[in-house]
């Protein structure tokens, strides 16, 4: 008989193979979603989100899962792709950290087996974590830089050195990933040490219901018995005042014993609402590292590496144009990149920046805001290295000159402006000489695509 605990095993051995075999990006699109629901002996049931995608994963990848299953469990013998709406999907899996004490699976793919309670593989109490947030795929840049160094070093010592590290940051810039890495790390180095990873809400309801089933003493053995304690998104204990307390004792017991103890939430300690002072100060006491928000270096440097391991053939002005765009959160970031590599994909149509703006029509909507001389003006400056200055400037260089018309042309397209008022603005010139640049650009646009192609960019970025 084959439990949820082997099939969860095997599918996470068959998806393994089959990623090496299609690419992440394929995998990503349409296997990940695909969700197992059991095993009667001879077939196995799998879900998928909608009819479009069960029809396309039963015309390309059902006989290579079905082998590979085979080869895994000879008594598989056929799968049943049913269709299961994503509304009931997302609510169990939209929250990516599946915080149940599970043995170390990956939740990719897999998250949607039916939960394994208190499945603790060789007494280790350990949470399943996502195999793609592991430090190597994490790209560090000047906003995290810290945060990654002390993780990463949290995650190498042999002793406790900080503790508890306290990382902080808004949402989506990497929290939950450094916090996987640092599990991942550990247990590569000594798959001994006993780690528990579980979101504060989790702690919460795992205390409470332990108050109703009056096992508390369990309940604190639990937490107090492992290596290493992880807890996410902690802010979400403020103002519980129970927990709080429970959490408190936990904590310093851990302390007390020399366990590590990593915490996360968005914000620092001492601004964390509704919780304790003595906790605050708890807190305070070891290494708080912050997350800040990403700068467009990063945001490049993130989809560069995210496109290339996608092996998305992406145009380095459409990763630019995202990055400029996209500035929200990593996460949004990923979501963009996601979007336009599975539609070009399914279309199978050239990634211009043209196709990328019409499949992010909505998302890139929801920034659009009136653009003012001014923004022109430094984004232009901006791109073309010039100083903001030379807009105004009576310098006639060509290298200040042609910026400075690009930057007049684009204000007369994307602003109400009369020629009159955009001389004004640019050093007190003469409408004639906005005229003049609206022409000259329009007639180098013609000569020279790629001169073109950056003014097109630029318009895009000012137009969202
Ligand atoms: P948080 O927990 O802070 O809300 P997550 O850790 O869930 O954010 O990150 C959101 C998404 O962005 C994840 O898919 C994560 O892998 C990705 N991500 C965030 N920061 C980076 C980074 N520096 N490099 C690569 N991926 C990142
Ligand atoms: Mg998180």
């Amino acid at each position: 008989m084959v439990d949820d605990r082997q099939l969860q095993t095997q599918w996470y051995r068959v998806c393994s193979r089959l990623r090496a075999e299609i690419g992440d990006s394929a995998f990503e699109n349409w296997v990940t979603p695909i969700k197992v629901f059991g095993f009667d002996g001879s077939e196995v049931n799998l879900a998928v989100p909608s009819r479009f995608m069960r029809d396309w994963v039963l015309a390309n990848y059902l006989d290579r899962l079905k082998e590979l299953w085979n080869g895994e469990n000879s008594s598989v013998q056929s799968i049943a792709l049913s269709i299961q709406p994503s509304s009931t999907l997302t609510a169990k899996n939209g929250e990516r950290v599946v915080d149940e004490m599970v043995g170390l699976a990956p939740s990719q793919g897999t998250a949607n087996v039916k939960p394994v309670n208190d499945w603790h593989s060789n007494g280790r109490i350990a949470a399943p974590l996502d195999p793609k947030f592991t430090f190597d795929q994490f790209v560090v840049g000047k906003p995290n830089e810290f945060a990654y160094a002390a993780a990463r070093r949290v995650a190498e010592a042999l002793s406790v050195q900080f503790n508890p590290l306290f990382l902080y940051g808004g949402v989506g810039l990497g929290k939950t990933h450094l916090m996987n890495a640092i599990a991942w790390e550990i247990v590569e180095r000594d798959p001994s040490r006993t780690i528990m990873y579980l979101s504060a809400e989790k702690f919460m309801y795992r205390f409470v219901r332990a108050l109703r089933e009056q096992n508390t003493v369990d309940f604190k053995d639990q937490f107090r018995s492992v290596d290493v304690l992880m807890i996410d998104d902690v802010q979400f204990i403020g103002g519980r005042e129970a927990t709080q307390e429970e959490f408190f004792h936990t904590f310093n017991a851990l302390v007390d014993q020399g366990r590590q103890i990593v915490l996360s939430a968005d914000k620092s300690p001492s601004d964390l609402e509704g919780v304790e002072d003595r906790l605050k100060s708890r807190l305070n006491c070891g290494l708080v590292a912050d997350i800040h928000a990403t700068t467009y270096e990063l945001r490049l440097a993130i989809l560069e590496s995210k496109a290339e391991k996608m092996r998305m053939n992406a145009p380095s002005k459409v990763l630019e144009f995202l990055a400029h765009k996209i500035t929200a959160n990593v996460r949004e970031l990923e979501g963009a990149l996601n979007r336009v590599a599975a539609h070009t994909q399914l279309v199978g149509r050239e990634l211009t920046l043209e196709t990328c703006q019409e499949i992010l029509h909505d998302l890139l909507r929801a920034n659009n805001r009136r653009v003012t001389i001014e923004e022109i003006q430094k984004r232009v400056a901006e791109h073309f290295n010039i100083r903001i200055a030379d807009m105004h400037s009576a310098r006639r260089a060509r290298s200040v000159a042609r910026p400075r018309q690009v930057a007049m042309y684009l204000a007369k397209q994307l602003t109400a402006r009369s020629l009159p008022e955009i001389g004004r603005k640019f050093g007190g010139r003469d409408h004639t000489t906005v005229m003049h640049a609206v022409k000259k650009v329009d007639e180098l646009r013609d000569l020279d695509a790629s001169f073109s192609e950056d003014v097109e960019l630029l318009r895009r970025m000012l137009e969202g």
